[in-house]
């Protein structure tokens, strides 16, 4: 098998599961119940919660949810809700996850003043029209650090810098799922931010919410006292776990695994543009992690589908909007015109990648080109 679908998920790592397993064998125990396994239980968990506060950053509340997806819903909109005296705009990039986009269309439905600021064909945010659009009624913007579609990296230290200078009471609320623990990013920068565990070689249905101590959320989510009432529920301490393995391996090897993945990366640049592929070039705002291209000459589902008989796994557009089956709003916020957005693949690369896999790859795209060259 040659997997390449990792901005969609990623196998979890052994040394996850193992101590995974390990947390699920010791503390079972409801960490709310009032006996002495519950409170051992109790006490592991706050010790994960210390360890990621020590891995990304003491200025935040860390709430555990569900993945990204609840964190983004909740956190966009519960903050919003808790300070609405602060304005009625949201600014927001319409290169954004499914999940805040259909977050703003429920807010926009609810009376807030949503804008999309613009991006250029590269996919970064126009800052010139950021700085024009800020004012005093922005209560947030929301602006991801990497798309996981294309994989563009937002000037997110820029953007801070316009907030506080033109709107200094909004919120900069960013989805770091793509980013953490494959950059070395100062999460200080943002107000709120979410992540998600099975991005990063952990279990599925763990992500977190982090929002800066000074600031609080309304949770949609009633009926505990569960983390200080950030989020009813109880608390899969297995998962945090698995969660919390998830991230210490993975920034631990950050700047290492981002420059054997940047190597790769122009290794694959290099053999698809031989293909007549048009690719994005490794540069300051290009992740190495996602390489995203296309070629007219050949649709992308024919081409997934003829890979995937071959056991060669890759991505089209985002998975969330993949089974909607319509255009990727990414691919027409970049302005590509249809015919080359129908075109687009996305291959994820990883540290688990070897070069013989690329050739692999390469070498079977060029096959279906043959097969199925429109
Ligand atoms: N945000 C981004 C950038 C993503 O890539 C994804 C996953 O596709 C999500 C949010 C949603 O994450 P989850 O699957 O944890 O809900």
């Amino acid at each position: 098998m040659y997997y390449f679908d990792y901005p969609a998920s990623t196998p979890v790592l052994f040394e996850v599961q193992k101590f995974q397993n390990e947390v699920e064998n010791m503390f079972f125990a409801n960490t709310e119940s009032r006996h002495a396994l519950a409170a051992k239980s109790n006490r592991f968990y706050k010790r994960l919660e210390e360890e990621i506060v020590r891995m990304l950053s003491d200025q935040f509340n860390y709430t555990f949810t569900s993945g990204a997806t609840e964190a983004n819903n909740m956190g966009i909109q519960g903050l919003l809700k808790k300070r609405k005296q602060k304005g009625n705009t949201v600014l927001v990039l319409p290169i954004e996850h499914a999940s805040v986009l259909e977050t703003m269309k429920k807010l926009k439905q609810e009376g807030m003043n949503i804008q999309y600021v613009p991006v250029d064909t590269r996919g970064v945010v126009q800052l010139d029209v950021l700085g024009e659009m800020l004012n005093t009624d922005v209560n947030m913007v929301v602006a991801m650090t990497v798309n996981n579609e294309i994989g563009v990296i937002q000037p997110y230290e820029q953007i801070r810098e316009l907030i506080d200078t033109k709107a200094p009471e909004a919120l900069f609320f960013s989805d770091c799922v793509q980013a953490l623990g494959k950059f070395d990013i100062d999460f200080n920068i943002f107000d709120a931010f979410s992540a998600s565990s099975h991005k990063l070689y952990g279990p599925k249905g763990i992500g977190l919410l982090a929002i800066k101590k000074s600031l609080v959320h309304e949770s949609d989510r009633i009926g505990g006292k569960h983390q200080e009432g950030r989020r009813a529920g109880t608390i899969p301490t297995q998962l945090i776990g698995g969660l919390m393995k998830a991230i210490e391996l993975s920034v631990k090897s950050c700047s290492e695994n981002h420059e054997y993945v940047s190597e790769l990366y122009t290794q694959l640049e290099t053999e698809m543009k031989q293909l007549g592929f048009v690719t994005r070039p490794l540069d300051c705002v290009q992740s190495p992690y996602i390489f995203s291209c296309y070629h007219l000459g050949i649709k992308a589902l024919p081409l997934q589908q003829y890979l995937s008989d071959n056991d060669i796994y890759i991505g089209t557009q985002s998975s969330c909007s993949e089974g909607a089956n319509k255009q990727s709003a990414i691919l027409t916020a970049i302005a590509l015109s249809q015919e080359a957005a129908s075109s687009v693949i996305r291959i994820g690369l990883s540290p688990k990648t070897r070069q013989e896999d690329l050739h692999v790859l390469v070498s079977k795209i060029s096959e279906a080109i043959q097969k199925y060259s429109v």
